[in-house]
């Protein structure tokens, strides 16, 4: 057999175990509205948690940018990548944030990647929660520290394990907001921990910045913790609707990451309109405020419509815009999704290996983009007969 045959081969593989992907087109967007086939679907299923994607302002910032800088960085950061506007945006986010520094990424994913091998290496020990995010699965492999998976939210496993370590150096990584279950990490008690045993604590906020916390900065407004040991990451793709991530945290650990992280050093960083746009999204994040009051009024309007309606699937305890109705069985989950599909709904059903076997489920994903309208006619669909 070839090589080439056996690329085949593994693809037939995946077609025959009905786990080969497809991608839909979307053809045009209009708020929380994706035309797909010709179709207007009414989506429940990207990140733009607070609808900034496309607000006039953000979209102006973009444009005015690109007539300014042109459409490409040119470099790396380190190069000549570094313009004004990425200067100001990291500015900008230290002090929305409250920290002494922040670092732009061009990715989340990269950032993730570049950060855990920055802070760890041989000898090291890296402490992963097991629902954690890909890209800090990935981070944790590069970094050839020693990895030690916890059970989701265990913290007496993690405490266990951190006791038992003889790591030169310790280093907690974990979600801020699950992504699948849309349930919150304990940062607190993780601090805890991390004091107690010298460790570092490196969180990812991709699902929290923006949302929680009375001013959006996030998972450590919502828990009002403040530590030189908790290394912030935050996705910029998500509710901050444009692209790119940021580390944020103590001065010399952020130093550390610039000077060190590969996935900064050798990559292109973001044309200036991308980062013009984060300037604006994080103005209109701290002066619409009213954009996450929506998204919660959508998921309590979501959450009391459904709650006694165990025949139509029980959503799992969360107050982020992540709304997760459990199904059970695969089959099941695609059905649902389906029928919601012909009703010009787009809702995603979730199944393994990204969830464990027999919790596969319809992702509601929630945006101050969504009207109430909107969340009525998702209700309705939702709870309507066989
Ligand atoms: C989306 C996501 C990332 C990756 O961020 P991108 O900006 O999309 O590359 C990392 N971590 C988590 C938890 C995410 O949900």
């Amino acid at each position: 057999m070839s090589v080439l045959d056996s690329l085949s081969e593994e693809l037939s593989a995946l077609d025959s175990a009905k786990l080969l992907r497809v991608r839909r087109t979307v053809q045009a967007v209009a708020g929380a509205t994706l035309r797909v086939d010709g179709r207007d679907m009414l989506a429940f299923c990207g990140n733009d948690y607070l609808g900034l994607s496309q607000h006039p302002a953000v979209v102006e910032a973009a444009q005015q940018a690109a007539a300014r800088w042109g459409v490409g960085a040119t470099a790396s950061p380190l190069v000549c990548g570094h313009s004004a506007s990425h200067e100001a945006l990291e500015a900008e986010l230290a002090q929305f944030l409250g920290l002494p520094r922040a670092l732009y990424f061009a990715s989340g994913f990269t950032a993730n990647v570049g950060l855990v091998p920055t802070l760890v290496g041989r000898g090291d020990a890296v402490f992963c929660d097991a629902l954690n995010h890909a890209s800090l699965i990935d981070g944790a492999r590069l970094s050839r520290a020693q990895i030690a998976v916890y059970p989701h939210a265990d913290l007496e496993s993690l405490g266990r394990q951190l006791q038992a370590s003889t790591a030169r150096r310790k280093l907690i990584v974990t979600d801020a907001v699950f992504s699948m279950d849309g349930d919150i990490a304990a940062l607190p008690q993780l601090l805890r921990l991390a004091e107690q045993y010298d460790a570092l604590l490196l969180v990812d906020d991709a699902h929290g910045f923006g949302v929680l916390g009375a001013g959006g900065r996030g998972i450590a407004e919502h828990w009002g913790v403040q530590s030189p040991r908790l290394i912030l990451m935050g996705t910029l793709s998500k509710a901050a609707g444009s692209a790119g991530a940021f580390v944020a945290g103590d001065a010399r650990v952020v130093e550390l990451v610039m000077q060190r992280a590969r996935s900064y050093i050798f990559a292109t960083t973001s044309p200036a309109m991308v980062t013009e746009a984060l300037r604006a999204s994080l103005r209109v994040i701290q002066t619409e405020g009213w954009r996450r009051q929506r998204l919660q009024s959508h998921a309590a309007r979501l959450r009391a419509a459904l709650a006694d309606r165990t025949d139509v699937g029980k959503l799992l305890p969360s107050i982020t815009p992540i709304q997760p109705l459990l199904i059970g069985e695969n089959a099941q989950a695609l059905e649902r999704m389906a029928r919601l599909w012909e009703q010009g709904i787009w809702v995603p059903a979730i199944r393994p290996p990204t969830v464990p076997a027999g919790t596969a489920r319809l992702r509601i994903s929630l945006s101050a983009a969504h009207s109430d309208a909107d969340m009525e006619r998702l209700i309705a669909a939702l709870v309507t007969k066989v």
